[in-house]
């Protein structure tokens, strides 16, 4: 992969900025403090640890778009709520219908350490929307990659449940918009290191959408996410084949995750020929997983041609995950 040095390359024109949608309204979703992500005090601890969603990962985020390196190539957009319409290419009524109760009566823990609380809700609408936007932005030709900064996650929302800290599928929600505003084909490249099952579930009896995602092999972890994330699920029906799933040991470094891009992941995205490709970016691997994420990024935007590396033509866009 190639390092993070080097970029943005020297090449870098006006025509291919990144173009960032970002909304404060996110930051409105607070996830509280506890042990972890258990929302509990056990009354002997002196500082209770902030749950590991929180609002300041993503403001650090800003702040490096905003002063970082990359800061004078990027065109700033404004984000917006999504409509509860839009929501249901993605969700089924009936689940929607659960959040909006949940948040009409104030709290609800969907799930295990999935906290509705008050503001919540908003700021999910508010972060589906913006990723429905970005993708809107590419889509309609404006521009050539964009990123969506939002929160709470979504990748391991699935169209009828919650799960690992998210409620709606931002990335799924902007597939389902490139698919019904033409693109034929779209691949999602998921690099959290959980592994990405309620965009795979959400696209799992589809050939539309190559689902790949790289994760540790944590398996299974209750009744939110019964998807094991191991290699024997390949998708169902028009779908088989169309997921992809590469769990890694744990420990896996820049080698490894350089290893499976190069003859699993690249392979695979030019065999689909994708016309969209969607990068689910959460970077909670390690610090080196921001390297990797600068190397893909850096040839998709940029089109390096090689046969060793993530190489593709299409029009990309990215969202935060966790
Ligand atoms: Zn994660």
């Amino acid at each position: 992969m190639a390092s993070a040095e080097s970029f943005p390359p020297s090449s870098l024109q006006a025509d291919n900025l990144i173009h960032v949608f970002w909304d404060e309204g996110i930051l409105k979703h607070d996830t509280g403090t506890g042990v972890f992500d258990t929302g509990m005090d056990p009354g002997f601890l002196d500082v209770l640890e902030k749950h590991p969603e929180n609002a300041d990962r993503v403001k650090n985020m800003l702040s490096i778009l905003k002063r970082g390196p990359i800061s004078p190539f990027i065109s700033w957009h404004h984000g917006r709520p999504a409509l509860i319409s839009e929501l249901l290419s993605f969700h089924t009524q009936e689940y929607v219908n659960e959040l909006i109760e949940a948040d009409r009566n104030g709290w609800k823990e969907i799930c295990g350490g999935t906290f509705l609380n008050p503001g919540s809700w908003d700021a999910a609408l508010v972060a589906a929307g913006t990723a429905l936007s970005a993708m809107k932005h590419i889509s309609d030709g404006h521009g050539k990659i964009a990123y969506a900064l939002v929160r709470p996650p979504g990748h391991h929302a699935q169209p009828t449940q919650a799960d690992g800290y998210c409620f709606l599928n931002n990335a799924g929600l902007a597939v389902q918009l490139a698919l019904d505003s033409g693109c034929r084909k779209v691949a999602v490249l998921d690099i959290d290191v959980h592994y990405g099952n309620g965009t795979a579930e959400g696209f799992y009896r589809s050939d539309k959408v190559l689902t790949i995602s790289l994760h540790m092999n944590h398996g299974s972890w209750g009744p939110s996410h019964p998807q094991s994330g191991t290699v024997d699920e390949l998708g169902e029906g028009e779908g088989f084949g169309y997921n992809l799933n590469i769990p890694l040991p744990n420990g896996t470094g820049d080698k490894g995750y350089g290893y499976a891009v190069q003859h699993l992941v690249v392979p695979a995205i030019e065999k689909f020929e994708p016309d969209m490709l969607v990068l689910v970016v959460g970077q909670d691997s390690s610090a080196e997983s921001w390297k990797l994420l600068i190397g893909a990024l850096r040839r998709v935007i940029y089109q390096e041609k090689s046969s060793q590396s993530l190489y593709y033509e299409g029009n990309p866009i990215t969202c935060n995950a966790v």
